[in-house]
């Protein structure tokens, strides 16, 4: 049966339900799998099946100590009318790359995909371990996370959702859509620093054991909706596949021969899940790593050496405005070969030195993977041009892995028919998108989204509309050092 460890070399063994409970290993380290199941199908047999079908299968290969039942509750829970696309993924072809779009989840980003599903995973899991405490969900957000975590947990039994997002990190829109999030359970604070400052500290929670401690006598228990728990990794798998099987029904390649597929990214989540399902027998020549000028994986790729001394940018796709990727830790782990000691090095280098070195055996791995970058002048040029020339509208981030992809085919000729992981609705970042196709200055977010509509006809998102008129319910702003007494005073509540 697969079983999950941690990266940095503990020994202790969990289930699947365990670790989706947890969140974080003990030792600090991230779950992963003993080892990566191969595709539980022939590729010819899936080709035009739903897009549940697929998640159903994925997620069984992974999480064998679910039942067949539980993870049909889990999947028909998740991928319904909540999507506003009946094929919950719709792919499309618009110049060079067929778009696989992952944002028509309620909160309009990709972030949906697996956080419609992670609260049903971790409620089975619950109840599986016969959990006794409330777990208390902890989570940084560049963003999109926040939103989607908190609308997937909202008013969920047994449960307290909190969520940190760096003040002045985010889009107009993506706050309103947080501090307006209605759920007894719901808690939302904006942070006095960037999502890094976010993540550490949540990281820094986790790794109190005194406080862990003092909130298991108050009865609660702390886990963690963030990438690093593999309840949201493992979902992420299933779109590629999905992907893989719709460019094979659609005939733009035959069962077998390979893709290559494009993620911006920002904590190495989204394209991590892209590696695990080439790992699982999905043909994938290469995994374009797509960056902002917050270009720490660019340079990581090209040379190993993973550097965090350098400046941070606020960006036009905030989203990715990120320094420490953390679900690389995993990626290293399974290309060393499962060595966690040298992980646990590693990550105490990054802690320490604030860089680190892979020896060359990983780095000759990481050739799969190729890093590039975009600034933010070229990705408005490419929204503007993707709209005019082909009528495709496309976010911020999107066009960041979209201007990355052209670069890498001008750059090596490689013509391999290409997925790009569209990451959220262009109306989340309505200001940025509106000025790249050339619309003129609006009072504040909400116009923009007006204005975008009523230049493209492209459907605003139902999430997104009327969000000003919505009651604002969440106010709080702490520094990095007070998130600790937010998490007391917010379970005091
Ligand atoms: C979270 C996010 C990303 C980055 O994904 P990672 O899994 O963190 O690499 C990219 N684009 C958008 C819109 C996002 O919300």
């Amino acid at each position: 049966m697969i079983h999950y460890q941690s990266t940095r070399g503990s020994r202790y063994i969990k289930t699947s339900a365990q670790a989706i409970i947890q969140g974080i290993a003990e030792d600090g380290g991230l779950y992963v799998p003993n080892e990566i199941p191969k595709l539980p199908f022939e590729i010819k047999e899936m080709v035009g099946r739903p897009y549940k079908d697929v998640a159903f299968a994925i997620l069984q290969a992974f999480f064998e100590d679910f039942t067949d039942e539980e993870l049909n509750r889990c999947v028909d829970g998740a991928y319904d009318e909540k999507f506003d696309s009946e094929e919950i993924v719709p792919i499309v072809k618009a110049e060079d790359a067929y778009f696989m779009e992952l944002y028509h989840g309620k909160t309009a980003a990709f972030k949906d995909m697996a956080l419609s599903i992670m609260p049903y995973l971790l409620r089975t899991a619950m109840k599986k371990e016969k959990e006794d405490k409330r777990v208390c969900i902890l989570t940084a957000t560049s963003g999109d996370t926040g939103k989607a975590a908190l609308e997937g947990f909202a008013d969920l039994p047994g449960t307290e959702i909190i969520v940190f997002y760096p003040k002045d990190g985010v889009s107009e829109v993506q706050e309103r859509q947080m501090i307006t999030q209605t759920g007894k359970n719901t808690h939302v604070f904006a942070i006095e620093g960037n999502f890094d400052d976010a993540q550490t500290g949540v990281k820094k929670i986790f790794d109190d054991e005194s406080f862990a401690d003092d909130l298991r006598e108050e009865g609660y228990k702390l886990s963690s909706a963030n990438s690093i728990n593999i309840g949201r990794l493992v979902p992420q798998v299933a779109y590629y596949v999905y992907g893989y099987l719709k460019l094979v029904e659609r005939g733009v390649i035959k069962a077998g021969e390979e893709i290559n597929v494009i993620v911006p990214t920002g904590n190495f989540g989204n394209i991590l899940a892209a590696y695990y399902a080439g790992e699982m027998g999905i043909p994938i020549k290469k995994y374009i790593c797509a960056s902002n000028e917050n270009n720490v994986l660019t340079d990581f790729l090209a040379t190993g050496t993973y550097n965090l001394h350098r400046d941070f940018h606020l960006t036009s796709s905030p989203s990715m405005d990120i320094l420490i990727s953390s679900n690389l830790e995993r990626l290293l782990y399974h290309l060393s070969g499962g060595n966690g000691k040298e992980i646990a090095g590693l990550m105490e280098a990054l802690k320490k030195k604030g860089k680190y070195t892979v020896h060359p055996g990983i780095l000759y791995k990481l050739d799969k993977f190729h890093g590039g970058f975009a600034t933010m002048d070229r990705v408005a040029k490419t929204i503007g041009y993707m709209y005019e020339k082909y009528d495709y509208l496309m976010d911020t981030h999107t066009a960041v892995g979209y201007r990355v992809y052209e670069d890498y085919i001008a750059y090596t000729g490689d013509r391999t028919p290409a997925l790009l992981a569209s990451t959220a609705s262009p109306f989340k970042f309505a200001k940025d998108v509106a000025d790249a196709i050339g619309l003129k200055e609006e009072e504040n977010g909400f116009e923009y989204i007006k204005a975008v509509h009523a230049k493209t006809g492209v459907m605003v998102p139902e999430g997104l509309k009327d969000l000003e008129h919505k009651e604002v319910r969440h106010t709080g702003v702490v520094k990095v050092e007070e998130m600790e007494a937010a998490v007391r005073e917010a379970l005091s509540r």
